[in-house]
């Protein structure tokens, strides 16, 4: 009996090939302890954060006919796992197909009592990069899309009280300078239409990020960009550090000063982390192999163990095969340091990082 996929598992039982692992009992019952405890998370994938079941109840494209998406895992590096992503979009068809995904990603929470997300969510993919790389024939229209996902997160919200979702939309490192501009134009729009905002008035887009595969095609383009949202409310999230170099990953950070990091683990070995607000996922590092190292020697277990206030995400847990719950109980069985006051530090430090602080500490009152 285990709480883990047997992939998951089978990390575990490696690390423990070498040293001391927690019991598979003492795992489980931390594992039931995290999973009733109310949780934040700031670092998860809406398209990626719903139960397999969703997507089983959609039209299946003819590229499935192998395999689900979700069962590629592990994949043999960040490209594979884009094409995976990719594959898990083409399902997605119409604008009512996306509003069921934004509902069923709220409704995902309940079960994790996840009472607080801010979640990626990728609009430009459905209409952008859709067009740009033929990868399905239902072209959506930007604005379209971005509607249909705030309408269905309403929904959810409406079905789930006691459980809030904020969205950050992800800009994409891949966008170009046409594609910036039209997404800079409709968030202006957004702000003036009482669709983006919940019934107390508090906007349900609350930053917006850049995800992908980390590029410096056009980083100039993107400050541009990000200084332009920046001065429209948003906030600032991007991937980066997730498998690059230092130098790449430092750059982005100097030149778009993010008010948040995803991954960012690459550096810490040489001395350079964005300390302030980086959400680590370590298994999704382990399973899309962006570190390659073993699987205790990830640099999130040391910087937890001296106390840098690190938050703990689940990236994709549909694409990996696990929830948030697990993410932390993987920590605990390998990491003997981590135990339940840990747990409740990093949930502590995670609040303390929300771009929606009110929304967050009032559903968790
Ligand atoms: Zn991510």
């Amino acid at each position: 009996m285990t709480v883990f996929s047997q992939l998951i598992q089978s990390f575990v039982d490696d690390v423990g090939s070498r040293r001391k692992v927690r019991s598979a009992a003492s795992i489980e019952k931390f594992h039931s302890w995290v999973q009733a405890q109310p949780k934040v998370e700031t670092h998860v994938h809406l398209e990626a954060g719903v139960a397999p079941g969703f997507y089983e109840s959609l039209n299946r494209p003819n590229t499935w006919s192998s395999s689900y998406p979700w069962q590629r895992a592990p994949f043999a590096n960040l490209r594979e796992f884009i094409m995976a992503w990719v594959d898990l979009s083409r399902s997605i068809r119409t604008p009512s197909d996306v509003e069921a995904l934004a509902e069923s990603f709220v409704a995902s929470r309940v079960p994790q009592n996840i009472r607080y997300t801010e979640a990626y969510f990728s609009p430009a993919d459905l209409s952008f990069m859709r067009r740009r790389f033929q990868i399905a024939p239902e072209i959506f229209d930007f604005s379209e899309v971005l509607h249909a996902y705030v309408r269905g997160l309403k929904r959810g919200l409406a079905a789930h009280p006691g459980f809030e979702v904020r969205l950050v939309m992800d800009a994409l490192w891949p966008s170009t300078a046409d594609e910036r501009l039209e997404m800079k134009t409709v968030l202006r729009q957004s702000l003036e239409s009482n669709d983006f905002f919940d019934a107390q008035g508090r906007p349900l887009i609350v930053a917006i990020g850049l995800g992908g595969s980390e590029s410096h095609h056009d980083l100039e383009g993107h400050r541009e960009f990000v200084n332009d949202v920046r001065a429209l409310g948003f906030k600032i999230d991007i991937h980066s550090g997730e498998g690059n170099t230092v130098e790449m990953h430092r750059t982005s950070v100097e030149t778009l000063s993010p008010d948040r990091v995803a991954h960012g683990f690459v550096g810490v070995q040489s001395g350079y982390l964005f300390g302030s607000n980086v959400v680590m996922c370590p298994l999704s590092n382990l399973l899309l192999k962006t570190f390659s190292g073993r699987a205790e020697d990830h640099p999130a277990f040391r910087l937890l163990r001296e106390d840098v206030p690190i938050l703990i995400g689940s990236d994709d847990p549909l694409l990996l095969g696990h929830d948030l719950s697990a993410e932390f109980s993987f920590i605990y069985a390998i990491e003997e340091s981590f135990d339940e006051s840990k747990f409740l530090q990093i949930q502590e430090n995670t609040r303390k990082r929300v771009f929606a602080p009110g929304v967050c500490e009032q559903v968790l009152s």
